[in-house]
């Protein structure tokens, strides 16, 4: 948090209450996904972050950890996984991973374009919970649950 000193506390603070509020929504949405698969608590969060959703990691797992108290995620870990921009190259007719976010042409050909595939997502990828008569259950994104 080297920005206070800096005298930009308001673009801390106003950066967190955003992070603040996509915590909020992320314990909320996995709190009752856990809820319904009959958990006593859960373990690990997986979150896939595309690095153009305006969600800066670090203070989102600072968020979290505020966000959860009290709730059944209290105590367990946010695990973020970073997702790329990808492009759809109108020349070569392929998605294409972008090797920086500083210049939106296709890395192979060369031809710009700004059709996004990937890389605004904030989405929960799976979620680790204990349940009462299960030690450990994985949930993943589509439903399904699976005993590790
Ligand atoms: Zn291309």
């Amino acid at each position: 948090m080297c920005c206070w000193d800096r005298g930009c506390a308001a673009g801390v603070i106003s950066t967190l209450v955003h992070e603040l509020s996509i915590a909020c929504d992320l314990v909320e949405a996995v709190a009752e996904a856990a809820q319904r698969a009959g958990a006593r608590r859960v373990t690990k969060v997986h979150l896939k972050l595309g690095v153009l959703s305006g969600v800066e990691a670090d203070a989102l797992l600072f968020c979290y950890d505020i966000a959860a108290q009290g709730t059944l995620l209290e105590g367990s870990q946010l695990e973020v996984v970073m997702m790329p921009v990808v492009i759809l190259c109108p020349h070569c007719g392929v998605p294409r991973e972008l090797p920086s976010i500083q210049d939106f042409r296709c890395p192979v050909c060369g031809t710009p374009s700004h059709q996004l595939q990937q890389g605004r997502e904030i989405e929960i990828d799976g979620i680790e919970i204990e349940s009462e008569d299960e030690p450990t259950d994985v949930i993943h994104a589509n439903g399904r649950q699976e005993k590790p």
